[in-house]
């Protein structure tokens, strides 16, 4: 399939690899929007939110456990951090895999821009 975030997490192109288990896959954000910017990725391909299905639960939450120790290994577990999964044009979604921005090490705003 070609798709960027299968490649990446098959190893086919490089990334500053930051988890790997047999359900998920996290990776440094090429273009950082904060001190940490992690994507975290469920292998299987899932295009966006709206594809999820039922069966993809298993992975979703080994997903959260990855960003909550991810979140602790880089220290902004007590201070505190985000995540997001942005699905389709309006919420900016570009690349076509699903994926949750492990984001913290500044202060966000709230509403999001
Ligand atoms: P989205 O806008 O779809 O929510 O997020 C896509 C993210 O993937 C962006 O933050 C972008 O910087 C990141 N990204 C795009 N291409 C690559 C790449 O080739 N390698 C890595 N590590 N990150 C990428
Ligand atoms: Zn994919």
């Amino acid at each position: 399939m070609d798709c960027l975030f299968c490649k990446i997490a098959a190893k086919q192109i490089p990334s500053k690899v930051v988890h790997d288990d047999n359900d998920v896959f996290a990776f440094e954000d090429i273009n950082p929007q904060a001190p940490v910017h992690v994507l975290i990725i469920p292998k299987k391909h899932v295009a966006t939110l709206n594809d999820l299905e039922k069966d993809d639960c298993e992975a979703l939450s080994r997903v959260y456990m990855a960003a909550k120790k991810i979140a602790l290994d880089r220290g902004v577990a007590d201070s505190g951090f985000r995540v997001v999964a942005n699905c389709n044009a309006d919420a900016g979604q570009t690349v076509f895999h699903l994926h949750f921005h492990l984001l913290g090490g500044r202060k966000f705003g709230w509403p999001p821009g």
